[in-house]
Protein backbone atom coordinates (compact mmCIF):
# COMPACT_ATOMS: atom_id res chain seq x y z
CA UNK A 1 0.00 0.00 0.00
CA UNK A 2 1.44 3.10 -0.84
CA UNK A 3 1.42 6.05 1.71
CA UNK A 4 -0.26 8.83 -0.40
CA UNK A 5 -2.71 8.30 -3.24
CA UNK A 6 -0.72 11.38 -5.17
CA UNK A 7 2.75 12.52 -5.05
CA UNK A 8 2.68 16.03 -6.75
CA UNK A 9 6.06 17.59 -8.03
CA UNK A 10 5.77 21.27 -7.95
CA UNK A 11 3.80 23.68 -5.92
CA UNK A 12 3.58 25.81 -8.86
CA UNK A 13 -0.12 26.49 -9.70
CA UNK A 14 -0.36 23.86 -12.00
CA UNK A 15 0.30 21.16 -9.31
CA UNK A 16 -1.38 23.56 -5.86
CA UNK A 17 -4.80 23.21 -7.89
CA UNK A 18 -4.52 19.76 -8.79
CA UNK A 19 -3.48 18.97 -5.04
CA UNK A 20 -6.29 21.38 -3.78
CA UNK A 21 -9.14 19.40 -6.11
CA UNK A 22 -7.62 16.18 -4.66
CA UNK A 23 -7.74 16.85 -0.93
CA UNK A 24 -11.22 17.90 -1.37
CA UNK A 25 -11.81 14.63 -2.97
CA UNK A 26 -10.51 13.30 -0.10
CA UNK A 27 -7.40 11.70 -1.54
CA UNK A 28 -3.66 11.80 0.10
CA UNK A 29 -1.29 14.22 -1.39
CA UNK A 30 2.13 14.76 -0.72
CA UNK A 31 3.26 17.95 -2.63
CA UNK A 32 7.07 18.92 -3.52
CA UNK A 33 9.34 21.55 -4.48
CA UNK A 34 12.77 21.40 -4.67
CA UNK A 35 12.38 25.43 -4.05
CA UNK A 36 12.65 26.36 -0.90
CA UNK A 37 9.30 28.20 -1.22
CA UNK A 38 5.85 27.17 -2.61
CA UNK A 39 4.38 28.73 -6.33
CA UNK A 40 6.62 28.22 -8.36
CA UNK A 41 6.49 31.36 -10.89
CA UNK A 42 3.56 33.14 -9.29
CA UNK A 43 5.85 33.68 -6.17
CA UNK A 44 5.44 36.89 -4.55
CA UNK A 45 7.64 38.24 -1.79
CA UNK A 46 6.94 41.07 0.89
CA UNK A 47 10.10 43.34 0.73
CA UNK A 48 9.32 46.85 2.58
CA UNK A 49 5.76 45.98 2.48
CA UNK A 50 5.50 45.41 -1.18
CA UNK A 51 4.92 42.53 -2.60
CA UNK A 52 7.72 41.59 -5.21
CA UNK A 53 6.83 39.54 -8.44
CA UNK A 54 9.80 37.54 -7.95
CA UNK A 55 9.34 35.54 -11.26
CA UNK A 56 8.70 38.22 -13.21
CA UNK A 57 5.49 40.72 -13.71
CA UNK A 58 2.38 38.46 -13.25
CA UNK A 59 -1.04 40.06 -14.25
CA UNK A 60 -4.16 37.57 -14.06
CA UNK A 61 -6.22 38.21 -16.72
CA UNK A 62 -8.60 35.61 -18.47
CA UNK A 63 -12.10 35.57 -20.52
CA UNK A 64 -13.16 32.39 -18.44
CA UNK A 65 -16.02 33.22 -15.94
CA UNK A 66 -15.28 30.03 -13.96
CA UNK A 67 -11.76 30.48 -14.01
CA UNK A 68 -12.12 34.52 -12.54
CA UNK A 69 -14.64 32.96 -9.98
CA UNK A 70 -12.60 29.84 -9.32
CA UNK A 71 -9.10 32.34 -8.58
CA UNK A 72 -11.84 34.77 -6.49
CA UNK A 73 -12.71 32.08 -3.93
CA UNK A 74 -8.68 32.19 -2.84
CA UNK A 75 -8.43 35.64 -2.88
CA UNK A 76 -9.56 39.28 -3.46
CA UNK A 77 -8.32 40.88 -6.73
CA UNK A 78 -7.80 44.73 -6.96
CA UNK A 79 -8.72 46.58 -9.93
CA UNK A 80 -5.02 47.06 -11.82
CA UNK A 81 -5.25 47.33 -15.22
CA UNK A 82 -2.37 46.14 -17.42
CA UNK A 83 -1.30 49.69 -19.11
CA UNK A 84 2.48 49.16 -19.83
CA UNK A 85 4.12 51.97 -21.01
CA UNK A 86 7.18 51.67 -23.63
CA UNK A 87 10.62 53.84 -23.43
CA UNK A 88 11.73 54.66 -26.59
CA UNK A 89 15.26 56.13 -25.71
CA UNK A 90 13.80 58.62 -23.41
CA UNK A 91 10.45 58.62 -25.83
CA UNK A 92 7.32 57.56 -24.28
CA UNK A 93 4.69 55.58 -26.07
CA UNK A 94 1.87 53.71 -24.82
CA UNK A 95 1.16 50.48 -25.58
CA UNK A 96 -0.83 48.48 -26.69
CA UNK A 97 -0.20 50.31 -30.53
CA UNK A 98 -3.14 52.51 -29.51
CA UNK A 99 -4.60 56.05 -30.50
CA UNK A 100 -2.35 57.71 -27.38
CA UNK A 101 0.73 55.93 -29.15
CA UNK A 102 -0.21 57.15 -32.96
CA UNK A 103 -0.52 60.70 -31.72
CA UNK A 104 2.78 60.87 -29.96
CA UNK A 105 4.12 58.86 -32.59
CA UNK A 106 2.96 61.41 -35.24
CA UNK A 107 0.85 64.06 -34.17
CA UNK A 108 -2.58 62.65 -35.47
CA UNK A 109 -5.78 63.09 -33.86
CA UNK A 110 -8.44 61.12 -35.32
CA UNK A 111 -8.56 57.00 -36.20
CA UNK A 112 -8.86 58.20 -39.58
CA UNK A 113 -5.77 60.00 -39.76
CA UNK A 114 -3.80 57.35 -38.13
CA UNK A 115 -5.27 54.61 -40.31
CA UNK A 116 -4.23 56.96 -43.66
CA UNK A 117 -0.32 57.27 -41.47
CA UNK A 118 -0.61 53.38 -41.18
CA UNK A 119 -1.82 52.90 -44.60
CA UNK A 120 0.84 55.04 -46.61
CA UNK A 121 3.68 53.16 -44.67
CA UNK A 122 2.79 49.77 -45.78
CA UNK A 123 1.85 51.18 -49.17
CA UNK A 124 6.10 52.07 -49.17
CA UNK A 125 6.97 48.73 -47.71
CA UNK A 126 6.81 46.47 -51.10
CA UNK A 127 6.64 43.48 -48.60
CA UNK A 128 5.48 40.15 -50.20
CA UNK A 129 6.62 37.15 -48.51
CA UNK A 130 8.03 38.16 -45.55
CA UNK A 131 11.44 36.10 -45.38
CA UNK A 132 12.02 37.15 -41.99
CA UNK A 133 10.89 39.05 -38.42
CA UNK A 134 11.82 42.53 -40.00
CA UNK A 135 9.89 41.94 -42.94
CA UNK A 136 6.85 40.64 -41.27
CA UNK A 137 6.89 43.31 -38.22
CA UNK A 138 7.48 46.28 -40.94
CA UNK A 139 5.04 44.53 -43.07
CA UNK A 140 2.41 43.96 -40.27
CA UNK A 141 2.55 47.61 -38.82
CA UNK A 142 4.88 49.95 -41.01
CA UNK A 143 8.45 51.12 -40.47
CA UNK A 144 7.80 53.75 -37.28
CA UNK A 145 6.11 51.37 -34.89
CA UNK A 146 8.59 48.35 -36.33
CA UNK A 147 11.34 49.97 -35.74
CA UNK A 148 10.91 51.83 -32.26
CA UNK A 149 8.68 49.61 -30.42
CA UNK A 150 8.93 46.36 -31.93
CA UNK A 151 12.88 45.89 -33.32
CA UNK A 152 15.16 46.24 -30.57
CA UNK A 153 12.90 44.18 -27.86
CA UNK A 154 12.67 41.32 -29.92
CA UNK A 155 16.01 40.95 -30.36
CA UNK A 156 16.92 41.25 -26.87
CA UNK A 157 14.01 38.74 -25.85
CA UNK A 158 15.15 36.48 -28.90
CA UNK A 159 19.31 37.18 -28.50
CA UNK A 160 19.65 37.24 -32.06
CA UNK A 161 18.88 40.09 -34.98
CA UNK A 162 15.39 40.57 -36.25
CA UNK A 163 16.68 39.58 -39.58
CA UNK A 164 17.95 36.56 -38.54
CA UNK A 165 14.51 35.47 -36.42
CA UNK A 166 11.72 33.31 -38.56
CA UNK A 167 8.88 35.44 -39.69
CA UNK A 168 6.66 33.19 -38.05
CA UNK A 169 7.16 34.27 -34.27
CA UNK A 170 5.49 37.50 -34.52
CA UNK A 171 1.49 36.33 -36.38
CA UNK A 172 -0.18 39.25 -35.18
CA UNK A 173 0.73 43.14 -33.81
CA UNK A 174 -2.74 43.79 -32.31
CA UNK A 175 -3.20 48.22 -33.76
CA UNK A 176 -6.37 49.70 -31.95
CA UNK A 177 -7.91 52.52 -33.59
CA UNK A 178 -9.36 53.85 -29.87
CA UNK A 179 -7.55 55.75 -26.85
CA UNK A 180 -7.22 53.05 -24.95
CA UNK A 181 -3.98 51.64 -23.34
CA UNK A 182 -5.49 48.73 -21.22
CA UNK A 183 -3.14 45.68 -22.63
CA UNK A 184 -5.55 43.29 -22.63
CA UNK A 185 -8.89 42.48 -23.93
CA UNK A 186 -10.21 39.70 -21.55
CA UNK A 187 -13.05 40.97 -19.49
CA UNK A 188 -11.37 40.19 -16.32
CA UNK A 189 -8.03 41.19 -14.49
CA UNK A 190 -6.49 42.26 -11.70
CA UNK A 191 -3.74 41.48 -9.25
CA UNK A 192 -4.78 39.48 -5.72
CA UNK A 193 -4.85 41.66 -2.96
CA UNK A 194 -1.23 40.95 -0.67
CA UNK A 195 0.11 38.91 -3.44
CA UNK A 196 0.07 35.46 -5.23
CA UNK A 197 1.79 33.33 -2.78
CA UNK A 198 -1.15 33.90 -0.56
CA UNK A 199 -3.54 32.17 -3.16
CA UNK A 200 -0.94 28.94 -3.61
CA UNK A 201 -1.04 28.90 0.38
CA UNK A 202 -4.89 29.00 0.36
CA UNK A 203 -4.74 25.98 -2.00
CA UNK A 204 -2.23 24.02 -0.23
CA UNK A 205 -4.22 24.34 3.02
CA UNK A 206 -4.59 21.03 4.36
CA UNK A 207 -1.85 19.24 2.52
CA UNK A 208 1.55 17.89 3.40
CA UNK A 209 4.32 19.97 1.62
CA UNK A 210 8.13 19.18 1.72
CA UNK A 211 10.08 21.86 0.21
CA UNK A 212 14.09 21.81 -0.98
CA UNK A 213 12.93 18.36 -1.87
CA UNK A 214 14.31 17.34 -5.89
CA UNK A 215 12.17 14.61 -7.36
CA UNK A 216 15.58 13.93 -9.02
CA UNK A 217 17.39 13.26 -5.71
CA UNK A 218 15.24 11.27 -4.26
CA UNK A 219 13.34 9.72 -6.95
CA UNK A 220 13.41 5.68 -6.40
CA UNK A 221 12.17 6.35 -2.51
CA UNK A 222 9.30 9.32 -3.61
CA UNK A 223 8.25 7.00 -6.71
CA UNK A 224 7.38 4.34 -4.52
CA UNK A 225 5.41 6.55 -1.99
CA UNK A 226 1.97 7.37 -3.89
CA UNK A 227 0.00 5.64 -6.20
CA UNK A 228 0.26 8.16 -8.85
CA UNK A 229 2.38 10.78 -9.81
CA UNK A 230 1.66 14.25 -10.84
CA UNK A 231 5.09 15.95 -12.86
CA UNK A 232 5.32 19.32 -13.48
CA UNK A 233 9.15 19.57 -14.10
CA UNK A 234 10.69 19.65 -17.29
CA UNK A 235 8.85 15.94 -19.40
CA UNK A 236 13.41 15.36 -21.24
CA UNK A 237 14.49 15.87 -17.84
CA UNK A 238 11.99 12.98 -16.29
CA UNK A 239 13.10 10.79 -19.30
CA UNK A 240 17.05 11.22 -18.51
CA UNK A 241 16.81 13.58 -22.02
CA UNK A 242 17.06 10.06 -23.47
CA UNK A 243 15.49 11.58 -27.02
CA UNK A 244 17.44 14.74 -26.68
CA UNK A 245 17.34 18.08 -25.19
CA UNK A 246 14.31 20.22 -25.32
CA UNK A 247 14.82 24.13 -25.42
CA UNK A 248 13.98 27.15 -23.32
CA UNK A 249 14.85 30.69 -22.77
CA UNK A 250 15.95 31.80 -19.80
CA UNK A 251 15.77 35.54 -17.55
CA UNK A 252 17.66 37.04 -15.11
CA UNK A 253 16.09 39.44 -12.68
CA UNK A 254 17.84 42.39 -10.75
CA UNK A 255 16.18 43.59 -7.57
CA UNK A 256 16.87 46.79 -5.97
CA UNK A 257 15.63 48.58 -3.14
CA UNK A 258 15.37 52.45 -3.66
CA UNK A 259 14.53 54.93 -0.75
CA UNK A 260 12.11 56.96 -2.82
CA UNK A 261 8.73 56.60 -3.24
CA UNK A 262 7.97 56.29 -7.07
CA UNK A 263 10.52 55.70 -9.58
CA UNK A 264 8.70 55.50 -12.71
CA UNK A 265 5.31 55.96 -12.15
CA UNK A 266 3.74 52.61 -13.84
CA UNK A 267 3.85 49.24 -12.88
CA UNK A 268 5.78 48.04 -16.27
CA UNK A 269 7.93 50.26 -18.04
CA UNK A 270 9.16 48.57 -21.37
CA UNK A 271 12.54 49.44 -22.86
CA UNK A 272 12.30 48.71 -27.11
CA UNK A 273 15.45 50.20 -28.14
CA UNK A 274 18.64 47.48 -28.60
CA UNK A 275 21.02 49.36 -26.44
CA UNK A 276 19.32 49.01 -23.22
CA UNK A 277 20.71 45.41 -22.24
CA UNK A 278 17.21 44.79 -20.07
CA UNK A 279 13.52 44.32 -21.63
CA UNK A 280 12.14 46.32 -18.92
CA UNK A 281 12.03 47.87 -15.52
CA UNK A 282 8.91 46.29 -12.84
CA UNK A 283 7.77 48.69 -9.91
CA UNK A 284 5.89 46.29 -8.22
CA UNK A 285 3.97 48.65 -5.49
CA UNK A 286 2.06 49.58 -8.86
CA UNK A 287 0.37 46.73 -9.06
CA UNK A 288 -1.37 46.91 -5.46
CA UNK A 289 -1.12 50.73 -5.92
CA UNK A 290 1.31 51.05 -3.01
CA UNK A 291 1.64 54.09 -1.01
CA UNK A 292 4.88 52.69 1.02
CA UNK A 293 7.84 55.43 1.43
CA UNK A 294 10.33 52.92 -0.37
CA UNK A 295 10.06 51.67 -3.33
CA UNK A 296 11.38 48.00 -5.07
CA UNK A 297 12.20 47.92 -8.98
CA UNK A 298 13.74 44.47 -10.97
CA UNK A 299 15.08 45.13 -13.66
CA UNK A 300 14.38 42.17 -16.18
CA UNK A 301 17.12 40.71 -18.54
CA UNK A 302 16.50 37.99 -21.32
CA UNK A 303 18.83 34.94 -20.66
CA UNK A 304 20.39 32.32 -22.77
CA UNK A 305 19.31 28.86 -21.34
CA UNK A 306 21.93 26.36 -19.83
CA UNK A 307 20.58 23.73 -17.90
CA UNK A 308 21.58 25.43 -14.41
CA UNK A 309 19.00 27.81 -14.50
CA UNK A 310 15.54 28.40 -14.76
CA UNK A 311 13.62 27.45 -18.11
CA UNK A 312 10.88 30.35 -18.74
CA UNK A 313 9.78 29.93 -21.82
CA UNK A 314 9.80 26.76 -24.21
CA UNK A 315 11.08 27.53 -27.49
CA UNK A 316 8.03 26.21 -29.67
CA UNK A 317 9.93 26.29 -33.05
CA UNK A 318 9.38 23.13 -35.49
CA UNK A 319 12.43 21.71 -34.17
CA UNK A 320 11.85 21.69 -30.40
CA UNK A 321 7.84 20.57 -30.45
CA UNK A 322 8.86 17.49 -32.72
CA UNK A 323 11.40 16.60 -30.44
CA UNK A 324 8.39 16.94 -27.45
CA UNK A 325 5.63 14.94 -29.70
CA UNK A 326 8.30 11.96 -29.13
CA UNK A 327 8.39 12.65 -25.47
CA UNK A 328 4.66 13.12 -25.51
CA UNK A 329 4.34 9.48 -26.68
CA UNK A 330 6.57 8.42 -24.54
CA UNK A 331 4.10 9.97 -21.66
CA UNK A 332 1.19 8.51 -23.21
CA UNK A 333 2.07 5.14 -22.21
CA UNK A 334 3.09 5.96 -18.62
CA UNK A 335 -0.07 4.63 -16.21
CA UNK A 336 1.03 6.29 -12.62
CA UNK A 337 2.58 9.57 -14.16
CA UNK A 338 0.72 12.69 -15.57
CA UNK A 339 2.62 15.41 -17.24
CA UNK A 340 0.97 19.07 -16.31
CA UNK A 341 2.28 22.31 -16.24
CA UNK A 342 4.28 24.81 -18.90
CA UNK A 343 7.40 22.16 -18.52
CA UNK A 344 6.03 18.79 -18.21
CA UNK A 345 3.57 19.71 -21.74
CA UNK A 346 6.73 21.84 -22.85
CA UNK A 347 4.12 24.79 -23.92
CA UNK A 348 3.63 28.65 -22.87
CA UNK A 349 0.70 28.86 -20.87
CA UNK A 350 -1.02 32.30 -18.99
CA UNK A 351 -2.04 31.41 -15.37
CA UNK A 352 -5.75 30.98 -16.53
CA UNK A 353 -4.93 27.82 -19.01
CA UNK A 354 -2.42 26.73 -16.66
CA UNK A 355 -5.57 26.17 -13.80
CA UNK A 356 -8.05 25.30 -16.39
CA UNK A 357 -5.59 22.48 -17.66
CA UNK A 358 -5.06 21.37 -13.60
CA UNK A 359 -8.94 21.17 -13.69
CA UNK A 360 -9.35 18.75 -16.90
CA UNK A 361 -6.81 17.01 -15.43
CA UNK A 362 -8.69 16.62 -12.37
CA UNK A 363 -11.43 15.81 -14.34
CA UNK A 364 -9.89 13.21 -16.03
CA UNK A 365 -8.94 11.03 -13.06
CA UNK A 366 -11.06 8.15 -12.00
C1 LIG B 1 8.31 36.13 -16.89
C2 LIG B 1 6.93 35.52 -16.92
C3 LIG B 1 5.83 36.36 -16.81
C4 LIG B 1 4.54 35.82 -16.84
N1 LIG B 1 3.49 36.67 -16.75
C5 LIG B 1 2.25 36.18 -16.77
C6 LIG B 1 1.13 37.07 -16.72
O1 LIG B 1 1.28 38.29 -16.61
N2 LIG B 1 -0.12 36.52 -16.76
C7 LIG B 1 -0.32 35.17 -16.88
O2 LIG B 1 -1.47 34.74 -16.91
N3 LIG B 1 0.73 34.31 -16.92
C8 LIG B 1 2.00 34.79 -16.88
N4 LIG B 1 3.07 33.91 -16.93
C9 LIG B 1 2.80 32.45 -16.98
C10 LIG B 1 2.71 31.81 -15.58
O3 LIG B 1 3.93 32.01 -14.90
C11 LIG B 1 2.42 30.30 -15.75
O4 LIG B 1 1.18 30.12 -16.34
C12 LIG B 1 2.40 29.48 -14.44
O5 LIG B 1 3.31 29.93 -13.51
C13 LIG B 1 2.64 28.03 -14.77
O6 LIG B 1 2.52 27.22 -13.62
P1 LIG B 1 3.15 25.75 -13.58
O7 LIG B 1 2.66 25.12 -12.33
O8 LIG B 1 2.91 25.08 -14.85
O9 LIG B 1 4.74 25.98 -13.56
P2 LIG B 1 5.73 26.53 -12.46
O10 LIG B 1 5.20 27.75 -11.82
O11 LIG B 1 7.05 26.64 -13.13
O12 LIG B 1 5.80 25.39 -11.36
C14 LIG B 1 6.58 24.23 -11.51
C15 LIG B 1 7.15 23.91 -10.15
O13 LIG B 1 7.78 22.62 -10.21
C16 LIG B 1 8.96 22.65 -9.44
N5 LIG B 1 9.85 21.60 -9.93
C17 LIG B 1 10.34 21.45 -11.17
N6 LIG B 1 11.14 20.38 -11.23
C18 LIG B 1 11.14 19.84 -9.99
C19 LIG B 1 11.82 18.72 -9.43
N7 LIG B 1 12.64 17.97 -10.14
N8 LIG B 1 11.60 18.43 -8.13
C20 LIG B 1 10.78 19.21 -7.37
N9 LIG B 1 10.14 20.29 -7.87
C21 LIG B 1 10.32 20.61 -9.16
C22 LIG B 1 9.51 24.05 -9.66
O14 LIG B 1 10.41 24.42 -8.64
C23 LIG B 1 8.23 24.89 -9.68
O15 LIG B 1 7.92 25.37 -8.40
C24 LIG B 1 4.36 34.42 -16.97
C25 LIG B 1 5.48 33.59 -17.09
C26 LIG B 1 6.74 34.12 -17.08
C27 LIG B 1 7.93 33.22 -17.24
Amino acid sequence: MSKYDYLIVGSGLFGSVFAHEMNKKGKKCLVIDKNSHIGGNVYTENIEGINVHKYGAHIFHTDNKEIWEYVNQFAEFNRYTNSPVANYKGEIYNMPFNMNTFNKLWGVFTPKEAKAKIEEELKSTNIDEPKNLEEQGIKLVGKTIYEKLVKGYTEKQWGKRATELPAFIIKRLPVRFIYDNNYFNDRYQGIPIGGYTKIIEKMLEGIEVKLNCDFFENRKELEGMADKIVFTGEIDKYYNYSLGELEYRSLRFETEVLDEENYQGNAVVNYTDYETPYTRIIEHKHFEFGTQPKTVITREYPDKWTKEKIPYYPINDEKNNKLYEEYKKLAEKENKVIFGGRLGQYKYYDMDDVIMSALECVNNQK
